[in-house]
């Protein structure tokens, strides 16, 4: 069976009749990763998710796979340990959608960081991460960081380090995640929301009632054990449970914002100081650069975090102010998202200092909250979870269930042993389609996106180019795999969360939002209404990401 809307009946029965051991509330990176790893272990798992996948911060990040190199000056060895040792892991798993990258950090008069410390920081970021030999550090002089990025203030620069993280598409992680649990047996909707828990005698949570957006109906699913995974909405379940109490969340706002690459051209991914003692990434990819991030305490509409003109000006100031020759002004962005980090209250921190650690909390009903954490660190954070989650019903059932094996567990279109295998797939692909005209790059991105699954796309693309029944080709395959394979309902969906093209292709994108949004409602059976309602929100999405108040 597909991971399909078309299936989504069948969905949902199961999740009305069965009994689960474990059901996720949130498919973010950490929902996700929890289903997965639960369906592995042999676990009757489902996972419901208010909106599309991947939809809360899970697409808002930074699309690092990162060890946290600022995370050291806060002396916070044990997470840079964790999760920079997870960086290869994340890789090997999901080749495709985990690149490699060269990181600048420039060393700079009057920067947090002299050269003797900036190379200490990365050799010791190196060790705790286990890096290999061949992607440890590598310190450089003044002329060679002025060669690797000729845009930085020659008469401020003293120096600089290259060092190596891997860069991602966070939604597309989320949706890979999603995709390789449900084909191991996991039960997963999106569009569903949990709306109360029902509680036994002893107040122990029994079952949940959910509301399907789509069918505009509300039911009930029984399972064993229950486990939030609400990202920045952690505490609003916690809330309906009657147990938030003790630790809270406190939630901080990031904003990132993109340019066209001409105006920002930089050769080279750069981590540098801004005048606050924060640190920023700009970042150039497929055609645009983008910057970011902000960090400020939020307590505002936990659904619409926006980019603020004020978060614009700071990353304008900050970008400016590192390559003094580019002179970017707000008028120069093309979009920008913004999301929000569910992190642990600390009385005293700003928000640049709260801890990224995760942490579990369970409340007397039997909720299993977890919070905190990093979208590279998800599968560690599952562990945890399901190793709990086991050994509780191991203690009730007397049932067993294996070991977490997900560290060796290849996602969905990461189907390749090295990386050399995936060169390997990549260049026959471009081959392919070079010979019905497809362009490389536009090959390279489909590959990124879709990995070991890109050749059925290719060979859609190729029947709708050979018997001309499609202007764009390659942008309608791309769309049927979604549809059969990606469980996608609406055109946000697609541009947002399976394609990116709303940040990275934002001129393009223009000219489809209305022809996609008609071919999904056709495929829906939607009315009028609905197509409209469709429209509405691809294009006030697309309107948001340049309008700052
Ligand atoms: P979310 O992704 O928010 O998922 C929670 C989900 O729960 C949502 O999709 C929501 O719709 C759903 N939900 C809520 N209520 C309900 C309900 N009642 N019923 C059903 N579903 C519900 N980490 C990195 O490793 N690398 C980075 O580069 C990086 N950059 C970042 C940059 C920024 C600006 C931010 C904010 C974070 C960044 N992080 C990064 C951290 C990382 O993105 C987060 O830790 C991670 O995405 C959190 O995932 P999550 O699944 O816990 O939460």
């Amino acid at each position: 069976m597909d991971f399909s809307q078309h299936n989504r009946i069948h969905f949902s029965e199961k999740l009305k009749n069965e009994t689960f051991d474990l059901l996720v509330i949130g498919g973010g990176i950490t929902g996700c990763g929890i289903a997965l790893d639960a369906a592995l272990r042999g676990m009757k798992v489902a996972l419901i998710e208010k909106h599309d996948f991947g939809w809360g911060t899970s697409s808002r990040s930074t699309k690092l796979i990162h060890g946290g190199l600022r995370y050291l000056k806060q002396l916070e060895l044990k997470l840079v340990h964790d999760v920079g040792r997870e960086r290869a892991v994340v890789y090997h798993n999901a080749m495709h959608v985990v690149i490699p990258e060269k990181m600048l950090l420039p060393i700079v008069h009057n920067g947090s960081l002299g050269k003797q410390t900036s190379s200490f920081g990365l050799w010791i970021y190196d060790m705790l991460a286990g890096v290999k030999n061949s992607e440890r550090r590598k310190m450089l002089s003044k002329h060679e960081t002025q060669m690797a990025e000729p845009l930085l203030d020659e008469k401020k620069l003293l120096g600089g380090g290259l060092y190596y993280e891997y860069r991602t598409d966070d939604a597309r992680l989320v949706i890979e995640l999603a995709k390789t649990a449900f084909r191991h047996g996991a039960t997963l909707l999106n569009y569903c929301e949990l709306k109360s828990f029902n509680k036994n005698e002893q107040g122990k949570i029994e079952s949940v009632v959910a509301t399907d957006h789509i069918s505009k109906s509300s039911f009930e699913i029984k399972a064993k054990y229950i486990v939030n995974a609400c990202g920045p909405w952690v505490d609003l379940l916690r809330k309906e449970d009657e147990s938030l109490k003790g630790k809270r969340l406190q939630l901080t706002k990031g904003v990132h914002i993109v340019f066209p690459f001409e105006k920002l051209p930089l050769q080279q991914a750069a981590y540098f100081d801004v005048a606050d003692g924060r640190m920023i990434f700009a970042i150039p990819r497929n055609g645009i650069t983008y910057v970011g991030t902000t960090d400020t305490v939020y307590n505002q509409d936990i659904d619409k975090p926006i980019a603020t003109k004020s978060d614009v000006a700071y990353l304008l100031k900050a970008i400016n102010e590192m390559f003094p020759t580019i002179k970017l002004t707000q008028a120069d962005v093309v979009s920008s998202w913004a999301g929000l980090r569910p992190l642990i209250y600390e009385d005293g921190k700003s928000a640049s200092e709260l801890s990224r650690k995760d942490e579990i909390i369970i409340s007397n009903s039997g909720l299993i909250s977890i919070a905190g954490g990093k979208l590279t660190g998800y599968r560690l954070m599952a562990k945890k979870i399901v190793d709990l989650v086991a050994k509780n019903i191991g203690k009730v059932e007397g049932r067993t269930f294996g070991n977490c094996s997900t560290k060796r567990q290849c996602l969905t279109g990461g189907n390749f042993s090295t990386p050399e295998e995936a060169a390997r797939y990549l260049s026959e692909l471009q081959n392919e389609a070079n010979e019905v005209g497809f362009n490389k790059d536009e090959v390279e991105t489909l590959f990124h996106k879709y990995g070991s699954e890109s050749k059925q796309i290719l060979l859609k693309a190729k029947f709708y180019f050979e018997g001309k029944t499609a202007t764009a080709p390659m942008l309608l395959a791309e769309l049927d795999y979604c549809i059969q394979n990606e469980n996608i309902f609406t055109a946000a969906d697609f541009f947002i969360r399976r394609t990116g093209s709303i940040f990275f292709n934002r001129v393009q994108t223009h000219f489809e939002l209305e022809p996609i949004s008609q071919k999904l409602t056709n495929e829906w059976n939607l009315n009028e209404a609905e197509l409209q309602s469709m429209l509405n929100e691809i294009e006030s999405e697309y309107a948001q990401a340049v309008s700052f108040n």
